[in-house]
């Protein structure tokens, strides 16, 4: 006979259902039954994803829901990050990336070290070159339309088309503010100039940094000076509309709490509401549109077709990217030689936890992405277990963060990604930054 303990709810018979095994925490059948409807949790379910001790019952829920969308398929891809400067006019208290101008390590980028770097990215075979860096307080807006043009050219002058995924909500406003054309009255305007001008020059999609935590006391607190969370949203809003794809991150683990959390991921899948709408998507009652009602087809789908679900839905020509959030990128703080770390930062089974939360929440993302750079390869293994779907690329010397504080190379070969996908139990697919299927031989590459 199943017991249940007063305390916690758990009993010790699992559950069947409609994803696997089941839970252990009775607390959470009625959570369950929602996922398994295809309907959007509430931040008390998800408060309870945080608070019950069955962490396995809800990392096998997230499995779930990542199963219905992308079945054994597991994604990476080929690419190569560049930090154009690390020069930041901000000084957040997280952050051990920036430097000031004159401080010993800091360093910008000239084009000519752009160009080498593509001649890298291209002689390895990279699909995109990932570009953010600090608020650079000395250099002319056109630094990044030339950046921008600068790799698309020399890429396609080595007879490649390498996707320039560039720039952060918060660089992008920067770039705004540099150009004087950010006007408190109407900043949505001054943010369109911007990212009209870099796609004019070859931008293909944005990266989903500098959201941190959507909570003003959080925002006060660790990274005032920043953005908040409203002008973010207009920035992606405002590239969706213009047929950008994006991604979105969470920076947790440092003063926020859970629930701040919670209510960021809420604050993304309503702007993801909003982009899918535009696509033709339909909402339930209520305004929500998730991705795991039965039948619904993935936004790439969509966009650009495929094998199970080809331009179901929009009827009218989408431009060639589509305008949306792609992938949710739960990044773990990281103390160390930061202005915060005394803090402990988030362990193991906290960033596990995270990861199929943001899963379960996140709902009309089509991708949560185990970012094996900040939660190491074997974690990102356990996270494809958990609800990821994503363990980005082969990224050579990516210095935002150091994990450990020793070294700033962080590269793996493709081989140790598929074995590690493998290992997971999943089907490694090589995926361009729109998610198309990549079709290699050698160094050359096309999408399917
Ligand atoms: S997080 Fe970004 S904006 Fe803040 S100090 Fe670091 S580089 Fe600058």
């Amino acid at each position: 006979m199943a017991t249940v303990t007063a305390a916690s709810g758990l009993m010790d018979a699992p559950a069947e259902g409609r994803f696997g095994r089941g839970h252990r925490d009775r607390r959470l059948d009625a959570v369950r039954e929602k996922v398994e409807a295809g309907e959007r949790l509430s931040l008390a379910d998800g408060e309870l994803l945080y608070a019950t001790p069955d962490i396995w019952g809800v990392c096998e829920m997230a499995d779930g829901v990542r199963r219905l969308l992308h079945g054994d398929a597991a994604y990476y891809n080929v690419n190569r990050h560049l930090n154009y400067s690390n020069v930041c006019a901000l000084s957040c208290k997280f952050c051990e990336f920036y430097r000031k101008q004159g401080d010993e390590g800091a360093y910008t980028r000239d084009l000519e070290y752009v160009k080498e770097e593509v001649r890298k990215a291209v002689a390895g075979g990279a699909t995109e070159m990932h570009s953010v860096g600090g608020l650079h307080p000395y250099l002319p807006f056109e630094y990044y339309t030339d950046l921008v043009r600068t790799i698309r050219e020399t890429a396609r002058g080595l007879g490649s088309e390498l996707h320039v995924k560039a720039f952060t909500a918060v660089e992008i406003v920067h770039l705004a503010k540099i150009a004087r054309v950010y006007k408190a009255a109407d900043r949505v305007a001054g943010i369109r100039w911007v990212l009209e001008r870099l796609k004019e020059a070859g931008l293909g999609s944005l990266p989903g940094g500098g959201a941190e935590v959507f909570d003003d006391r959080v925002h006060d607190e660790a990274y005032k000076g920043k953005i908040r969370s409203d002008v973010w949203l207009d920035v992606h809003r405002v590239a969706h509309e213009l047929g950008l794809n994006t991604n979105a991150t969470i920076l947790y683990g440092h003063i926020e709490e859970r629930r701040e959390r919670l209510v960021h991921m809420d604050m993304l899948r309503r702007a993801q509401d909003e982009a899918l709408s535009r696509l033709g998507y339909s909402a339930a009652e209520g305004g929500a549109t998730t991705l795991t009602r039965p039948g619904t087809p993935l936004p790439e789908h969509v966009a650009f077709g495929s094998a199970s679900a080809p331009l179901p839905i929009a009827q009218s020509p989408l431009p060639s990217s589509a305008g949306y959030f792609q992938t949710i990128i739960p990044l773990p703080f990281f103390p160390d030689g930061s202005e915060l770390e005394h803090l402990p930062g988030p362990a193991g089974l906290e960033n596990l936890r995270t990861l199929a939360v943001s899963r379960l929440m996140l709902d009309n993302f089509p991708h949560v992405k185990a970012f094996w750079i900040m939660q190491t390869l074997p974690m990102a293994q356990l996270m494809l277990q958990s609800g990821a779907d994503d363990i980005d690329g082969t990224v050579v010397w990516y210095d935002i963060t150091k994990v450990g504080g020793t070294s700033t190379h962080q590269e793996v070969n493709v081989w140790t990604l598929q074995k590690a996908i493998r290992e997971a139990g999943f089907e490694p697919i090589e995926r361009d930054t729109l998610y198309r299927r990549v079709i290699r031989d050698g160094n050359a590459w096309h999408v399917e």
